[in-house]
């Protein structure tokens, strides 16, 4: 089924019944080439990719609740290309070109939206930083403007320049970013990867990792055992957990992150804006919800549900920023758990076990990773060589200490970039 603005008007017309189901609900196969775990974002888009690049079809992706339930529901949607440290710049720039052409690729409406975004700085060390950023940014052919203090008040007037604590002094805009719709991010590669075959089957928790002479042999599910020559772990704030199925032990913490949106409101907000000293970021989505989100909650856990006391931090740095926003009512709030690795940065790598693959340590800013992370995974698992802008996503590092892209400068902390 093709989407067309012809296609629209017709259903329009004709009581929009003509509309089918994306994609299939298949029963588990008893073997597959290829098993990927986790139906989020990163999960799809790897079976797409897989699919689409590599002609590899015979693909399940299996997900233990329903498609996008996880953190590619619970985000903030924010999508940018604005890393400083080689290994990181290359490959959201190659991230960032995919959402670019993603709404064509997939035939679906991601209402991906380039409003720009804006990261505020407060001192002159903040602004010896971000134009450090701005400079690689510009190095790897991605956008990047330095602002001063006015020219920021004349883009955001709403917010507090005279807040004698944080001043603003500027900000680092970045005008290819800017949101997407999560679900439909999902909704989408889910749609792509069924039409060209790919099993996406729901309601199947994958509890055993089958492994014979260093060698993965399938896995266990609620729904029974699945052969397969390749298996990819792709499932976000669970990767310590389904390692663990294989006897490995990763170098990831769980935590949860919170969000929280408003009620709808009139246009007020054009643009991604982000706090260089609360730790508070803001853009408004296209109902006219205020979406906003702060900190980790800075403990280990695995309750994608929030809390008060962090709830409270945020609204406080909120309210710092722009007081405007203490007009808002808040409609409601939630968490997700973060796959936080020590250096801040994600792992794309083979594992120690033959046909084992690993995916993860998105900490708190995968969404924008969706297209890159696919496309990279979907490339080592199809020719088992690391694709380019990925290289430096290396499992071992962790190990050797060689190659951390500790992008925040906050050391090996799994809580604190
Ligand atoms: C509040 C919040 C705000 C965020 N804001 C942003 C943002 O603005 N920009 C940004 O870039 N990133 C953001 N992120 C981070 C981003 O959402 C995640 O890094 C990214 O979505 C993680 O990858 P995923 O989509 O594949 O994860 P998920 O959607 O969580 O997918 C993993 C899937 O694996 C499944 N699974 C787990 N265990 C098993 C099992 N045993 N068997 C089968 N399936 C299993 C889960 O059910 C889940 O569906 C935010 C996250 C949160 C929570």
């Amino acid at each position: 089924m093709r989407f067309s603005g012809w296609r629209i008007v017709r259903e329009g017309l004709t009581g929009n019944r003509g509309w089918r189901p994306h994609w299939r609900t298949p029963d588990p196969k008893p073997e597959y080439d290829i098993v990927i775990i986790g139906g989020g974002g990163h999960g799809l888009a790897t079976a797409f990719y897989l699919a689409k690049e590599h002609g590899l079809l015979n693909v399940a992706v299996l997900e233990k609740g329903y498609l996008g339930g996880g953190n590619v529901g619970r985000n903030t949607t924010i999508v940018r290309a604005n890393y400083n440290l080689p290994g990181n710049s290359e490959f959201y720039s190659h991230s960032l070109k995919l959402w670019e052409g993603m709404e064509q690729e997939l035939n679906f409406n991601t209402m991906m939206s380039q409003r720009g975004v804006l990261n505020l700085f407060h001192s002159d060390g903040q602004r010896d930083y971000a134009a450090r950023r701005g400079n690689s940014m510009r190095l790897q052919g991605d956008d990047a403007e330095l602002l001063d203090r006015e020219q920021v008040r004349a883009m955001v007037p709403y917010l507090d320049f005279d807040t004698a604590r944080f001043p603003i002094y500027g900000g680092l805009f970045h005008a290819r970013g800017g949101t997407a719709r999560h679900d439909a991010v999902a909704w989408g590669y889910a749609r792509g990867a069924d039409a060209r075959g790919v099993d996406l089957i729901q309601n199947c928790e994958v509890t055993g990792i089958d492994i014979a002479g260093g060698r993965v042999q399938g896995v266990q599910t609620t729904r029974g055992a699945i052969r397969a020559r390749k298996v990819g772990i792709v499932v976000a704030g669970r990767s310590s957990q389904v390692a663990a199925l294989a006897g490995m032990r990763l170098p990831i913490e769980s935590h949860v992150l919170q969000a929280f949106v408003t009620e709808g409101l009139k246009p007020c907000i054009d643009h991604v804006v982000t706090f260089g000293m609360g730790h508070f970021y803001i853009s408004q989505s296209d109902k006219g919800g205020l979406v906003f989100g702060g900190d980790l909650d800075f403990y280990a856990s695995y309750a994608a549900r929030g809390n008060l006391p962090m709830a409270e931090h945020v609204m406080e740095a909120a309210m710092t920023l722009m007081p405007m926003i203490g007009k808002a009512r808040v409609l409601r709030s939630w968490g997700g758990i973060m796959d936080m690795s020590p250096d801040g940065s994600p792992i794309i790598d083979r594992t120690g076990i033959e046909g084992l693959y690993l995916n993860c340590g998105w900490c708190y800013g995968g969404f924008k990773a969706v297209p890159g992370s696919g496309f990279s995974f979907a490339h080592l698992i199809a020719t088992d060589r690391p694709h380019a802008p990925a290289a430096r996503f290396r499992l071992d590092r962790f190990a050797t200490g060689r190659g951390l892209m500790d992008e925040e400068g906050t050391g090996a902390q799994h809580n604190l970039h």
